[in-house]
């Protein structure tokens, strides 16, 4: 009797023993898949909309490469509604016209923003200077740049049918007017529309995706790399393309940069560029780049090219600014850089 009891202890002992170790070989697998787990990889995708080329990198479990498409078709859409150069957009129509025309919410909306922005910056932002842009040659974006500087009599006259005081907004029946002949340029405000939108449709599919889109040098991010680590945007040195100034950090939000080397020509040694003062009609003087960082990619958007047309008024830019959400890095004319004190907090690694 005993030695059979002792046998089977024996067994018992071994059984047991083999159900510890297996189940420490399982629990030290789940340990360490769980500590070296895969960073989520990252879908590219690059072409050309929005009139720049245009860069989608995300990673989203319910299908990167689906959710980049969802998003270009989504940058397209909002650039062939917004391009004054397309005879269906919605801007042709209204510049077209010099009645009041229906238009929908989202064009509402969006123009309801360009009037805010330029009130807020004291009119240097400006939705309606269709004109003035068309008689430098701005307006173009595929074709070559301009190379002549208009005469005084001529910029007057443009300025005569240019400015967002002949733009009209009437809420109630959802409708805009354009008077004196002025015409809408998006151009200042568009991009970080789309990119916006770009944001809104991939955080409808996926909520939890991450990654960045880019436009022309702004950018919307997404989420942070990685789940955790923060994207590092150069903020290209306006005078020299291939190095940059200063590295921002971000984990969300986003980040806009005007500039006079984006499109210029030059006469008699003189740079002329496509970022207009409403209040002269020429290129405006002060900056050469302006890079807000803002929550929104509208918002760095239009605040980047109101910021750029007040260089000469740097000092009010970078401290009134982050009072409207945008945090500024400026370039003036003579190569200083000024910063707002709010954009510290992006330049710091974390
Ligand atoms: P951005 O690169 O965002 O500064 O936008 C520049 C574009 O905005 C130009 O190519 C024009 O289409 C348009 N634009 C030029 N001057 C102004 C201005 N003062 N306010 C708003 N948009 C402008
Ligand atoms: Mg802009």
């Amino acid at each position: 009797m005993w030695k059979k009891d002792s046998k089977n202890v024996v067994k018992l002992d071994r059984r047991i023993l083999l159900v510890g170790v297996s189940l420490v070989v399982v629990l030290l697998i789940v340990f360490l898949t769980s500590f070296f787990k895969a960073p989520p990889s990252y879908y590219e995708m690059g072409g050309f909309t929005l009139g720049t080329y245009c860069r989608i990198v995300v990673s989203s479990k319910k299908g990167s490469k689906v959710l980049a498409q969802v998003m270009f078709n989504e940058l397209e859409r909002v650039y062939k509604k917004y391009n004054p150069n397309d005879p269906s957009s919605v801007v042709s129509k209204i510049n077209n016209s010099n009645d009041w025309i229906d238009i929908d919410e989202e064009t509402f909306v969006l123009l309801d923003a360009a009037v805010r922005f330029s009130r807020l910056t004291d009119g240097a932002f400006d939705p309606a200077l269709g004109e003035l842009i068309r008689l430098w040659g701005f307006d173009k974006i595929a074709e070559k740049l301009p190379s002549r500087v208009p005469s005084s009599e001529e910029i007057g006259e443009a300025l005569k049918r240019s400015g967002v005081d002949k733009l009209e907004l009437d809420s109630q029946r959802r409708r805009v007017r354009l008077i004196d002949g002025a015409k809408l340029d998006l151009g200042g405000i568009a991009k970080g529309y789309a990119l916006d939108r770009a944001y809104q449709v991939a955080k409808e599919v996926d909520k939890d995706c991450t990654g960045f889109v880019e436009a022309g040098g702004d950018i919307r991010i997404l989420g942070p790399k990685f789940g955790s680590r923060p994207w590092v945007v150069g903020v290209r040195d306006p005078r020299k393309s291939d190095s940059a100034i200063a590295y921002l950090y971000l984990t969300s939000g986003a980040v806009a940069t005007s500039g006079d080397y984006e499109r210029y020509f030059e006469v008699g040694g003189v740079r002329y560029h496509h970022i207009l003062d409403p209040k002269t009609g020429f290129p405006a003087r002060g900056a050469i780049s302006v890079t807000v960082v803002a929550d929104n990619a509208v918002t760095a958007d239009a605040l980047s090219t109101a910021g750029f047309v007040m260089g000469a008024q740097w000092e009010y830019v970078v401290l009134e600014f982050p009072k409207f959400g945008g945090s500024v890095l400026m370039v003036t004319e003579d190569g200083s850089i000024r910063r707002s004190p709010t954009m510290v907090v992006y330049e710091q690694a974390r």
